[in-house]
């Protein structure tokens, strides 16, 4: 099998509200997809979301990217992903965003020639997946209300954007656990908002709260500082921004950094590094959450595709398309009851997008 086609779209998703979180606001999720075609009809889908601030890429220059790793595999295997993984890693390491959304389409088309599903593929089974639904940055009473509808609609779990002052974020997590009572864990994630003197005095101040655990209290690069933290504070810390690959992986258990990992194919250039990390994290005995920026269902399917397939996920915050204006998806996962995530059982990701909106879209070709 070769691959003889790569078509680009650049797929602007307007979301229904601004959404903030300590590293700024969004307001439209600047998207794209990838689909790879094949001389045997077979062809992958892929998707990128890129969240500058923490990938540092922008949806300009995922564009630009993947115009150069289209040139690389024309003519080459889809099915050795291991060798095309490698090559788009090695020609541009640090662009995970661009890469993840090769990365998804080659196991896309590598599942379809399977005749298996990615989960199935991967070697797993169905099993149950619960996500989150996420708030992000408001005033605390506006935050309470947001966290009463998502208790109503059934959410097994509540993930809380802090980061902005201990003060501010105390009132915060004080007032929406007022609001939905006790029984529903509070997740929160301050996105390195926080110093350690800070996140110290923030974790303390709401550790009476329910709040299962605290991902990136302080800076990405700051490993000292979230060890300081996760000694100090009586709430287990997730790395998020800390973790892209495997190598960050081993570093953060060997420094004892932290208690999770949260796993993004945003951030890990895709499947191939996520089951890598997987890996490790099994090694060490340390659950895992896979989490997202601003997928639609596509991306989010290949996300759930992962945890159903390595039971070491325990946590899932796949909640980025429940905030989109448009749903461009046709099959895929689906939302069930209170975050429940329904995977499909057909081959590959199972999921295709709706050619009407990639019609409205910007997009080129190499071939
Ligand atoms: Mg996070």
């Amino acid at each position: 099998m070769r691959i003889v086609k790569v078509t680009v779209y650049k797929a602007d998703i307007p979301l229904v509200a601004p959404f903030r979180i300590a590293l700024g606001a969004t307001e439209v999720a600047e998207n794209f997809f990838v689909r790879i075609d094949t001389d045997e009809g077979i062809h992958g889908w892929g998707e990128g979301s890129p969240f500058p601030p923490i990938v540092g890429e922008t949806q300009a220059i995922c564009l630009a990217a993947a115009r150069d790793m289209a040139r690389l595999l024309i003519g080459k295997d889809p099915l050795d992903v291991e060798a095309r993984v490698r090559e788009i890693s090695s020609f541009l390491p640090h662009n995970t965003t661009a890469r993840s959304a090769f990365d998804m389409a080659l196991y896309d088309i590598l599942g379809k020639a399977a005749g298996l599903p990615l989960y199935r593929l991967f070697g797993g089974s169905p099993r149950e997946l619960l996500t989150d639904d996420t708030i992000g940055i408001d005033t605390p009473a506006a935050m309470a209300e947001k966290a009463v509808k998502f208790k109503e609609e059934g959410f097994h779990a509540i993930k809380v954007k802090l980061g902005t002052t201990p003060e501010e974020d105390i009132e915060r997590v004080r007032r929406i656990r007022e609001a939905i009572g006790e029984g529903i864990p509070i997740r929160v994630d301050a996105n390195q908002g926080w110093d350690l003197t800070a996140a110290v005095e923030a974790l303390t101040g709401i550790e009476g709260f329910g709040v299962q655990y605290c991902e990136q209290p302080v800076a990405a690069g700051d490993l000292d500082s979230m060890r300081a933290v996760r000694e100090r504070a009586r709430i287990p810390i997730m790395a998020d921004e800390s973790l892209f690959d495997v190598y960050d992986a081993l570093r953060l258990v060997k420094e004892e950094a932290c208690d999770y990992f949260n796993i993004k194919l945003s951030k890990s250039g895709g499947l191939h590094m996520a089951l890598r990390i997987a890996a490790v994290a099994e090694a060490a005995r340390m659950a895992c959450m896979v989490g997202c920026m601003s997928e639609t269902r596509l991306a989010l399917t290949a996300a759930a595709h992962l945890a159903s397939a390595r039971p070491i996920i325990r946590f899932l915050d796949l909640d980025s398309a429940l905030t989109h204006t448009v749903d461009p998806i046709v099959g895929g996962m689906e939302y069930g009851e209170g975050g429940r995530i329904i995977l499909p059982d057909g081959p590959g990701l199972g999921a295709e997008v709706d050619p009407a909106f990639l019609g409205k879209c910007e997009s080129f070709t190499v071939s």
